[in-house]
């Protein structure tokens, strides 16, 4: 069985108008697959009885069913789907102030191959479909009683590696006829894909940029980024300040600070320079460590002298809060652990 939510409004249209319905339909139908959450197409009470029963024969409701929630004493909470095809993938919610983000996954694990995450430790399966991506947002909905404010497509996988259906589902994300949250309040993380990225910053939907960053020096990047090797940092950058005047809101750099690594002074000057003129914004990140990880957690201290210095090089710099240290949080944990 297949979803329509791998249709994009379009062509759901599209799909409604080559059965001889009317265009409505494809309203009506958007609005009851992503604002009423509904059990069953049963539900649909605006449909007649005959589209539903098509319908319930021929399309999934829900992609993914949820398999484990783990809920942390500051709040934040980890859910661990089930696919059709029987893999696992994450979503973290977390709840901050006034905000309610979930952080949604595109594939299942990632051919990246970055050194101090577990999920590139794992390797890779095989790309979320647009539906399964979506989904993480609308299951996560219905298991609780606020609205999410935020998406971040910063969990399991590059989400620029499955460019086709993460575009398709910021379409549904951001659609007003759909889930209708503002460009504004998506962003999407990457390595630095050039050739994707060249064709998101081109043509794609204005959301928030974040770049994986995490070591200035090339041959300390390539260490630990295998990346790095075909799509330099530099270039990256050169690419993104081409483009980001245009951009509303100015790009993220991530930082995972890695104890002995990349902590030290004489890297953060090194990051000054590589990002100097630049308009961004500096997010460090204190390595989470998980079972068998060859990196260590960073000093308090070095912490707040790295961003110290940045901030005395004119750099907005702001240091990621650990959120659900009680629970397995670091991405891709939960997974291993039903896997093993
Ligand atoms: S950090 Fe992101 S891109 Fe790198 S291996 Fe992990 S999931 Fe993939």
């Amino acid at each position: 069985m297949v979803s329509l939510k791998n249709l994009t409004y379009t062509e759901l249209e599209r799909f409604v108008l080559e059965r001889g319905w009317q265009r409505y339909r494809a309203y009506q139908l958007a609005a009851w697959l992503y604002k009423h959450l509904p059990d069953s197409f049963d539900d649909f009470t605006n449909l007649p009885k005959g589209v539903r029963k098509w319908l319930g024969e021929r399309f999934l409701l829900y992609s993914l069913e949820v398999v484990e929630r783990q809920i942390s004493t500051d709040g934040t909470q980890k859910f661990l789907f089930r696919t059709k095809d029987g893999n696992f993938v994450e979503s973290v919610l977390i709840p901050d102030k006034d905000r309610l983000t979930l952080c949604i996954s595109t594939q299942v694990g990632c051919r990246m191959g970055c050194r101090f995450c577990l999920t590139g430790n794992q390797g890779f399966k095989r790309n979320l479909s647009c539906a399964e991506i979506v989904d993480q947002i609308l299951v996560v909905q219905k298991h609780i009683p606020e609205r999410l404010t935020n998406i971040v497509i910063m969990g399991m996988g590059e989400p620029l590696d499955n460019y086709e259906n993460t575009l398709k589902a910021i379409s549904i994300i951001t659609d007003p006829r759909c889930i209708a949250l503002s460009y504004r309040k998506v962003t999407l993380s990457t390595v630095g894909l050039i050739p994707q990225l060249e064709r998101l910053l081109a043509q794609g939907p204005k959301v928030t940029l974040s770049v994986s960053l995490n070591a200035p020096n090339p041959s300390k990047r390539a260490e630990i980024m295998p990346v790095e090797r075909g799509y330099p940092i530099k270039r990256v950058i050169s690419l993104l300040s081409r483009y980001c005047k245009r951009w509303r809101k100015p790009p993220t750099f991530e930082y995972v600070l890695l104890r002995g690594f990349n902590d030290s002074l004489e890297d953060a000057a090194e990051l000054a320079d590589l990002l100097k003129g630049i308009r961004c914004k500096i997010n460090l990140i204190p390595f989470n460590p998980w079972e068998g990880s060859s990196f260590e957690r960073p000093l308090e201290e070095d912490v707040l002298a790295f961003q110290e210095y940045l901030i005395e090089r004119n750099f907005s710099v702001f240091v990621r809060k650990s959120r659900g240290r009680d629970i397995l949080a670091a991405c891709g944990q939960l997974r291993w652990k039903y896997q093993r």
